[in-house]
């Protein structure tokens, strides 16, 4: 998909602020400093649309990126930011569980790890909760030009076994970099939006 237009809707905290239009939307998660902000410029072919992290862990809300009047994606708050206190951290994760339990209109999920590291036990547990809820979820394993193109196999084979996903569960790896893997999330998205 070619964005045309794209616009930070609201910053959420509270469910009240959710947009109470009809658009499908597609949130995206990770522990903080994985690449997600990199990632939704990206796909969205702007510099600087979503914050990248001078401060990562800083983030704290859901961001409604509206996308040409077709959908919308949810930039959850990072989780996993070690220097975040653990008040905070509970604060984080009820923002991102009252919407993931409770958002209809939300179609899927991406939820990214960084490709040259096991997944950490917050990526392993927001992944079975996903699962659990019946979310449907595409692995994305991000900073893919740090891994050379030979060990993405194998990388992609440990990954997908330490997150305990079957070789069918839907995975990628990307590169905000060089742009590779991003037809394979649009074409995702796609299928899950119906946009
Ligand atoms: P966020 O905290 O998840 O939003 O992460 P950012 O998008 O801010 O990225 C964190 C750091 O990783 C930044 O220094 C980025 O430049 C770097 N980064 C993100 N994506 C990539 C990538 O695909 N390749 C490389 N080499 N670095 C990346």
């Amino acid at each position: 998909m070619h964005v045309q237009d794209v616009e930070l809707v609201i910053s959420a905290v509270a469910q009240s602020q959710y947009p109470d239009d009809t658009l499908p939307e597609i949130a995206l998660t990770g522990r903080s400093n994985v690449g997600k902000s990199s990632l939704i410029n990206k796909l969205i072919n702007r510099r600087k649309m979503a914050r990248t992290s001078g401060t990562p862990g800083k983030t704290q809300t859901l961001n409604f990126y509206r996308l040409d009047e077709k959908l919308y994606f949810v930039d959850l708050p990072g989780y996993g930011y070690a220097k975040v206190s653990k008040k905070d951290r509970e604060k984080f994760s009820h923002i991102i569980e009252t919407y993931l339990q409770t958002r209809t209109k939300l179609k899927g999920v991406i939820s990214l790890i960084d490709v040259r590291h096991e997944p950490s036990e917050d990526d392993k547990a927001m992944y079975n909760y996903l699962k659990y809820y019946g979310i449907p979820v595409l692995v994305v394993a991000t900073k893919g030009d740090k891994v050379s193109r030979g060990k993405w196999n194998q990388r992609e084979s440990q990954l997908k076994k330490a997150l305990d996903l079957n070789q069918t569960d839907d995975f990628v790896i990307f590169s905000s970099q060089t742009g590779i893997g991003a037809d394979k999330i649009w074409q995702w998205v796609g299928e899950q939006t119906e946009v």
